[in-house]
C-alpha cells in the first residue's frame, strides 16, 4: 500500500525529474540545515536514503522526525538501527572483538600460569635432588624452608588464577548477554516490541525453509490499520503510536500459541507469519482477530475518554514452491490492496 501513502511533503519539494548526485547533495544539504544535524557520516548516509526515498517506511519516519523537529542524533541512530539494521551489526561486531580480548587476555594468563607451574617443578626437583646428598639438621631446615616458600608461592598464583578465571567467566556471560540483547535490539521494532522489516524478512525466509522441508503449508497475512492517518489527526501521534503497540500485540498473543509470528514492516503495516497453516486456516484466524479488534472501542488509558474503534485489512497469501519472501509479501500486499478497495475492516485471501 505504500505507493498510495502520499505523505511525503518534504520530498514532495525535492525535484522529481531523473536528479543527479548533486541534486541529492543540494537536498541533503538543505536537511541539514533544516534539522541543524551535524554532516557526519550516519547522519549523510542516513539523508541519502531518505532524498532517494530508498525505503518508504524508513522516509515515513524521517518525514515525521523532521515535521515534528525531533531529528536528532538520537532519532537518527534510532532510525538507522530500525530500518538500516547496521547499527545493531556494529555494536556486534564491537562485543565480538571484546570478547576476543577478553580471550587473549585469558590465554596470556594461563601461560603465565604454565610459567609458575614449571617453576613450581623445579624448586621440587632442585629439593629432591639436594635430599640424595645427606644432609645436617640445618641444611634440611633450609630445605623445607625453601619447599614451604615454593608451595606458598605456587598457592598465591593458584588464588589469583581461580579468581581471574571467575572473573573472566561472569564476564564472558555478561558479554554473551549483551550480545544476546544487540542482536535482538537489530531485529526488533522499538515501538512495538514485534520483528521490525529486518527480522521480519529473516523470518519470513527462515519459516519458508523450515515449512517446505516438512512439506507443511506457509500462510502470511499483510495488514494495514484502516485510516490511521484520521485517528493520528484527531487523536495525535502519541496514541496513534499506543494504537500501533495494541494492534501488534493484539495480534501477535493470537497467532503465537500456534506458533505464528508478527513483525512490522514500517507504519501502520504489519505482517503475520503462520507456519503449517493454509490460506484459509490463516483467512479465519486473522478475520477472527480482526473482528474481535473492530469490535471493542478503545479507550484513552489516561481519562477513559472514547476513540473509537479500530480496524485493519489484510490480504492473505501461501507461500508457493516458486515463491522468495519478497514475491510472498507481495501477493498478500496485493491482496491487502482488494481488501481496501472493497471497503477495509475484511480479509482477503489472494487468489492469484
Ligand atoms: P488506509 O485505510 O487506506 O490504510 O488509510 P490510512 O490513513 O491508514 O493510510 P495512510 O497511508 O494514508 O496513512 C498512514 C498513516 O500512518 C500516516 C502516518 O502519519 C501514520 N504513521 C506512520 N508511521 C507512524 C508511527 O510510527 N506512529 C504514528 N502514530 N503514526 C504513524
Ligand atoms: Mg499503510
Ligand atoms: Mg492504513
Amino acid at each position: 500500500m505504500t505507493a498510495h501513502d502520499g505523505q511525503l511533503a518534504v520530498l514532495a519539494t525535492l525535484p522529481s525529474a531523473e536528479p543527479g548526485p548533486l541534486v541529492h547533495f543540494d537536498a541533503i544539504r538543505s536537511l541539514l540545515m533544516l534539522t541543524r544535524l551535524p554532516p557526519v557520516p550516519d547522519v549523510y548516509d542516513l539523508l541519502w536514503r531518505y532524498v532517494r526515498d530508498e525505503n518508504h517506511a524508513l522516509s515515513l519516519a524521517v518525514e515525521r522526525a523532521i515535521l515534528v523537529e525531533s531529528l536528532d542524533l538520537a532519532c537518527v541512530a534510532d532510525l538507522r538501527r530500525q530500518h538500516c539494521g547496521d547499527v545493531g551489526k556494529r555494536e556486534v561486531a564491537a562485543l565480538v572483538e571484546a570478547a576476543h580480548g577478553q580471550a587473549e587476555a585469558l590465554s596470556r594468563r594461563i601461560a603465565a600460569g604454565r610459567t609458575d607451574l614449571a617453576d613450581y617443578g623445579r624448586a621440587i626437583a632442585d629439593g629432591g635432588a639436594r635430599l640424595e646428598a645427606p644432609l645436617d639438621a640445618a641444611a634440611l631446615a633450609a630445605l623445607l624452608e625453601q619447599l614451604g616458600a615454593a608451595t606458598a608461592t605456587m598457592q598465591a598464583a593458584n588464588a589469583r588464577l581461580e579468581g581471574e578465571l571467575a572473573t573472566a567467566a561472569s564476564e564472558a556471560q555478561a558479554l554473551t548477554d549483551r550480545l544476546g540483547a544487540a542482536e535482538r535490539a537489530a531485529i526488533t521494532d522499538p515501538l512495538t516490541g514485534v520483528l521490525n522489516r529486518r527480522g521480519t524478512f529473516e523470518a519470513l525466509a527462515r519459516l519458508q525453509g523450515e515449512t517446505r522441508a516438512r512439506a507443511g503449508g506457509f500462510a502470511v497475512a499483510m495488514l494495514d490499520i484502516d485510516h490511521f492517518k484520521r485517528f493520528n489527526d484527531r487523536f495525535g501521534h502519541a496514541l496513534g503510536d499506543e494504537v500501533l503497540r495494541f494492534v501488534a500485540r493484539h495480534v501477535a498473543d493470537r497467532i503465537a500459541p500456534l506458533g505464528g509470528l508478527v513483525g512490522r514492516l514500517g507504519g501502520e503495516e504489519f505482517v503475520a507469519m503462520l507456519p503449517d497453516c493454509d490460506i484459509k486456516t490463516a483467512a479465519v484466524l486473522i478475520d477472527r482477530a480482526r473482528a474481535e479488534l473492530a469490535s471493542q472501542i478503545i479507550r484513552n488509558a489516561g481519562d477513559g475518554a472514547s476513540m473509537g474503534r479500530v480496524s485493519y485489512s489484510a490480504g492473505i497469501a501461501a507461500d508457493k514452491p516458486d515463491d522468495n519472501a519478497d514475491t510472498l509479501v507481495a501477493r498478500a500486499d496485493k491482496a491487502l490492496y482488494a481488501a481496501k478497495r472493497m471497503g477495509r475492516d475484511r480479509v482477503v485471501p489472494d487468489r492469484g
